[in-house]
């Protein structure tokens, strides 16, 4: 910042020295001006960006909170008035001690409100391809440290604003490297033929609570962690069809853990922002339509004592322009962007639209909200005081009668692991866990020393039991009797499910003595056979229309170190596999995604998918003796490429008579399968979304590992339509086709790196499944 004069007497004029120095300007450094068409910016130009600011700015800190998964430096920008700024470990302090009521002397938390700044957090490109994310957080910079009207004066007064100019910074080079080398051509302005997160793909801005990413991981640890924001801003773009622009409150469902004081600073926040932008004369602005408040896995900080707003503006084609007719514009729930009302006041007229615009929206956006926090500074501080204060009474705070006192972890010493994960996960979170040391009862129940106690009466309790209950999906429809509304996202996040592991909850407050415990290292993943092995030769099919399950496969054989080589579609072509592999694994996609690969414009070096070659290819691989390892809908990709004498039960239902679109089940698997050994949860359950069901038309060849119960509902968590439509039907199952086996996963055994409690089923099929492995039963019959 401050102390890099040299740059910062360069930058500025001299005749200026004595006042604010010069703020330099993003095209001094990117070369170009912020939105211009057909240009982005690369990663090192933005963070060269920064650096100028800080060198030319008391009002400006840059900080590297580590390195990205390729390797790229991950920065945050702290902006305020330069007084603010010179003190940042006082206002850190105030934002900690006003976060945790139990530890204020009286008077305490409103002397720290009367001199605290209200701490804005605003991130921005977590998803690549939405690409004005790259550009906004320049122009907001900019303004923020250089501005001088009263607005920017203000907000800088009252508030403290963190800018993380990308989650994602590798991503920003895949996209922009991408973009650029397409300018011309038939295919500039298309999606990459690549996950923009090494891992993750778009499932990065799902990752808020099982924080498995290094991204994931700086955010909450060095930011969230410290300084408490009241206010998240993360920026983002929707389909280019729809409403420009997408301002909180959000739709139904809400979680239902979260403090209904932050629902309504978010209603509040999103009414003033749509009021600003509708008095700019900024048009399509809509409200309460697609996104709801249900998942943690995409809203830390509604968990945590502050509000989310996330604003979604149309796309163009990456940076290049486009044009779109009124007639085209498509609706959503709630909001038709041709017709006004509550909740869309201005319509847009269609024509072209640019990467100008896109930033242009964003830009006012942010400023809309940095200037409400600043209006409201006071407000904001009480509102989050007064969450903390309900997160410390537990039960006793408003609304919560019906909740736990605690929730309980007994010993379990097979599911350690698992245990261990989960702990991690909700440490991370901010949640105090206790071990006792002396056996007790609760309810009925006896639990020995050792046992975990996590209280709801703390300040991040709501988090905690969020992640440990089961989730209770409402039933939701389009209209009264209509089909079912579609959630966002998944509808569950149980991690005793997710993980498998026993738990159970307490209503009153458990008085066993007992400690706090240590932050958990990490237990070490290993799998039997498979981490550092070299005996199995493994492959992971990737797409050139790209899986964001094939990433999720790839760390999770990352984190058990399980050796093997990535396939496309034109290894897989080419044949004579099993001189390469002993297994090779389809990640979840659809079956026709798998056998076309990418459609649209593309280079000819990708187009193509696995098609009649790769299907001959990889029926001589199994015949041979390989196994093929199919993940939930990849099963009906093998199903009818390889020819199985399986069906897939819930192909062709409609959603009104079955759905579930993403949710825990019952699942009932044989002991005596070899493919199920090694299975020690408690509840034996499977993550279900859009997946198939199967059942056997050749028993003689195929042997069901595990069913869905024969009767009654199998819904754990989340939510689930037309249950009876499961009944009985397989969720895995086992062909023996020729020397080798097909194993059919009718669910994702490895979703989002979590389900670990299925994580077993995965590495026994990669291992070489024992002759007699698939025994014919009469139970097996469909
Ligand atoms: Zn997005």
């Amino acid at each position: 910042m401050r102390f890099r004069l040299a740059a910062a007497l360069l930058l500025a004029a001299p005749a200026l020295a004595a006042a604010q120095p010069a703020i330099p300007t993003p095209a001094s450094v990117i070369g170009f001006e912020p939105g211009t068409d057909r240009k982005l910016p690369e990663w090192r130009q933005v963070v060269g960006y920064f650096q100028a600011l800080d060198a030319a700015s008391p009002r400006v800190a840059v900080r590297t909170l580590g390195k990205t998964t390729l390797g790229r430096p991950f920065i945050a920008a702290f902006i305020g008035d330069s007084a603010t700024i010179a003190d940042l470990p006082r206002y850190r302090e105030l934002q900690r001690r006003l976060a945790d009521p139990r530890f204020q002397a009286p008077g305490e938390a409103e002397r720290i409100m009367a001199e605290d700044k209200v701490v804005v957090l605003i991130t921005s490109g977590i998803h690549s391809t939405e690409v004005g994310g790259h550009l906004t957080p320049l122009k907001l910079a900019e303004r923020l440290a250089g501005g001088e009207d009263e607005e920017a004066r203000a907000i800088r007064r009252n508030a403290l604003v963190i800018l993380v100019p990308s989650l994602n910074p590798d991503g920003m080079d895949i996209v922009g490297d991408w973009y650029r080398s397409s300018l011309g051509t038939a295919w500039e302005g298309t999606q990459p033929p690549e996950l923009y997160h090494h891992y993750t793909g778009h499932d990065n801005n799902r990752d808020w609570y099982a924080f498995t990413q290094p991204e994931t991981r700086m955010v909450v640890d060095s930011l969230y962690s410290q300084w408490f924001p009241q206010i998240v801003n993360d920026i983002h773009q929707q389909g280019a069809n729809g409403t420009r622009i997408f301002i909180p409150p959000y739709m139904d469902p809400i979680e239902p853990n979260i403090d209904p004081i932050l629902m309504a600073g978010v209603a509040q926040m999103g009414k003033s922002m749509t009021w600003r932008l509708t008095a700019q004369g900024l048009v399509g602005v809509a409200n309460n339509t697609s996104y709801d408040a249900w998942t943690p896995a995409r809203q830390y900080q509604l968990n945590h004592g502050g509000i989310r707003i996330l604003t979604e503006t149309a796309s163009a084609a990456l940076a290049s322009p486009i044009t779109l007719d009124f007639a085209t514009l498509r609706p959503g729930y709630n909001v038709d962007p041709k017709q006004t009302g509550v909740d869309f006041l201005t319509t847009w007229p269609g024509g072209k639209w640019t990467i100008g615009d896109i930033v242009r929206y964003q830009t006012a956006a942010s400023w809309a909200l940095l200037s409400q926090a600043a209006d409201d500074r006071a407000l904001w501080l009480q509102s989050f005081a007064q969450v903390q204060r309900n997160g410390v009474l537990g039960n006793k705070a408003p609304g919560r009668a019906g909740w736990p006192a605690t929730l309980v972890i007994p010993p379990q010493p097979a599911r350690d692991t698992a245990v261990n994960a989960a702990l991690r996960i909700l440490q991370r979170g901010l949640v105090e866990v206790r071990r006792t040391t002396a056996p007790f009862t609760a309810e009925g129940k006896s639990y020995p020393a050792g046992t975990l106690l996590i209280y709801t009466a703390q300040p991040y309790g709501g988090f905690a039991k969020a992640l440990l209950e089961a989730q209770h999906y409402p039933n939701l429809r389009e209209y009264p009797g209509g089909p079912p509304k579609r959630p966002y996202d998944v509808t569950a996040h149980t991690l005793p499910l997710l993980y498998g592991f026993e738990t159970a909850a307490v209503k009153d407050s458990v008085t066993a003595p007992s400690a706090l415990i240590a932050t958990q290292a990490q237990t070490p993943w290993a799998a039997r056979g498979l981490t550092d092995g070299k005996t199995r030769r493994i492959a992971v099919f990737r797409n050139y229309s790209a899986s964001m399950d094939e990433g999720w496969t790839r760390w999770v054989f990352d984190q058990y170190r399980i050796p093997f080589t990535v396939v496309t579609a034109k290894d897989l072509r080419a044949g004579n596999l099993g001189a390469r592999f002993d297994a090779i694994v389809l990640p979840d996609q659809a079956a026709r995604q798998i056998a076309n690969g990418p459609q649209g414009a593309y280079p000819d070096s990708l187009k193509g998918g696995v098609g009649a070659e790769g299907a001959t290819a990889l029926r001589a691989f199994v015949d041979g003796g390989g196994t093929v390892l199919a993940f939930n809908e990849a099963s009906d990709y093998a199903i009818e490429a390889l020819e199985l004498p399986v069906k897939n039960a819930l192909a062709g239902l409609r959603n009104t008579e079955f759905y579930a679109p993403g949710s825990i089940f019952r699942a009932e698997f044989d002991a005596a399968s070899p493919l199920a050994a090694g299975l020690t949860t408690p509840v034996q359950s499977v993550w279900f979304e859009d997946s198939p069901a199967f059942e056997v038309t050749d028993p003689s060849r195929a042997t069901v590992v595990a069913r869905y119960p024969a009767s009654g509902d199998p819904l754990l968590s989340g939510w689930l339509l037309g249950a009876e439509k499961l009944s009985g039907k397989a969720a895995m199952v086992d062909v023996r086709q020729g020397r080798g086996h097909v194993v059919l996963f009718g669910f994702r055994p490895q979703y989002r790196g979590q389900t670990m409690a299925t994580f077993p089923l995965i590495w026994n099929a990669l291992r070489a499944i024992p002759s007699g492995g698939t025994r014919v039963t009469k139970a097996a019959t469909p």
